[in-house]
């Protein structure tokens, strides 16, 4: 297999086969992400991407789930994602699931009927970062769309089968407003139905704007206290049936994982607990996260 660049994948997906399609992100303008900055957009080419499944299908065998890489690899037309799922099929007929990161803007690229004939090549499941529902956050994340354009590319996204695992992230928000967010937030899981949600949090990496605002004052971030309640809120007020919940991501103040609604109330608890545990200068402080 040839990657190009850093590889960042969900934690969740640490036992799929990853098969780079593009290399970096074609958008890299989020003010908080540092990922592919060392890399320009570029894409794979057909020939190379048929090489590596060739191998993977020598090593691997039968598959039913595979990810394609790299930040925002949904950005590939839809002319272009059919025969890599056509050779996905060809070398693993039992394919059941291709899935990989996609930015709403990527849906609004595609009419309904590419959505539809890239559900038919199982690609059925995507990882969609939602970051928020808080529309004024939203616009200073700089993620390229609106809250509107989440909603009508989410249920587009539905109508035409293809299951989303919404990423969201906390703190994102800044002091004072995590509260209002996760309200936010919440109305856009309840109305869209992810299949699953995958939490991380908002850290300051060397070289984004958002670090830069830091600097400058014209942000100021949540505290952990802050971070562990929008969650807490975000857990209490999400109606979607049998939703897992993976808060599970290195980069949290604390981790939790579990199926919504069935252990909302262990959910609570481990935040509770992990509020009265923790020093109160670390709670009212903002924890250097490192990396992703
Ligand atoms: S957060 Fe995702 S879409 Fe935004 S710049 Fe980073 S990789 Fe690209």
């Amino acid at each position: 297999m040839k990657y190009t660049g850093t590889i960042y994948r969900p934690p969740i997906e640490a036992n799929t086969l990853l098969l780079q399609v593009t290399v970096g992100c074609a958008h890299n303008k989020c003010s908080y992400c540092t990922m592919y900055k060392d890399v320009r957009f570029s894409t794979k080419s057909l020939e190379q991407i048929e090489k590596d499944l060739q191998e993977a299908s020598e090593v691997y065998g039968d598959l039913r789930r595979i990810f394609l890489i790299n930040g925002d690899a949904f950005v590939l037309s839809a002319n272009r994602l059919k025969p890599i799922a056509k050779l996905i099929i060809k070398y693993f007929p039992n394919m059941e699931i291709i899935t990989m990161y996609a930015a709403i803007r990527n849906i609004m690229d595609k009419t309904d009927k590419e959505l539809e004939e890239l559900y038919n090549l199982r690609i059925n499941d995507l990882w969609v970062g939602l970051e928020t529902g808080h529309e004024e956050t939203l616009k200073n994340m700089n993620k390229g769309f609106t809250l509107k354009d989440s909603y009508e590319q989410l249920e587009r996204l539905n109508k035409a089968k293809i299951r989303h695992n919404g990423i969201l992230m906390l703190g994102s928000s800044g002091k004072g407003k995590g509260i209002e967010a996760a309200i936010d937030t919440v109305k856009l899981i309840n109305k869209t139905k992810p299949q699953l949600l995958g939490v991380t949090t908002l850290g300051f990496f060397d070289g984004s704007k958002i670090t830069e605002d830091v600097k400058n004052k014209t942000f100021i971030p949540a505290t952990e206290l802050e971070v562990l309640e929008e969650e807490k809120k975000i857990i209490e007020l999400i109606e979607v049936e049998d939703i897992p919940f993976y808060g599970s991501h290195p980069i949290n103040a604390t981790s939790i994982t579990g199926l919504l609604p069935r252990d909302k109330e262990k959910m609570i608890k481990i935040i509770d607990d992990s509020i009265k545990n923790t020093d109160e200068k670390l709670l009212n402080g903002v924890t250097k996260r490192n990396s992703l």
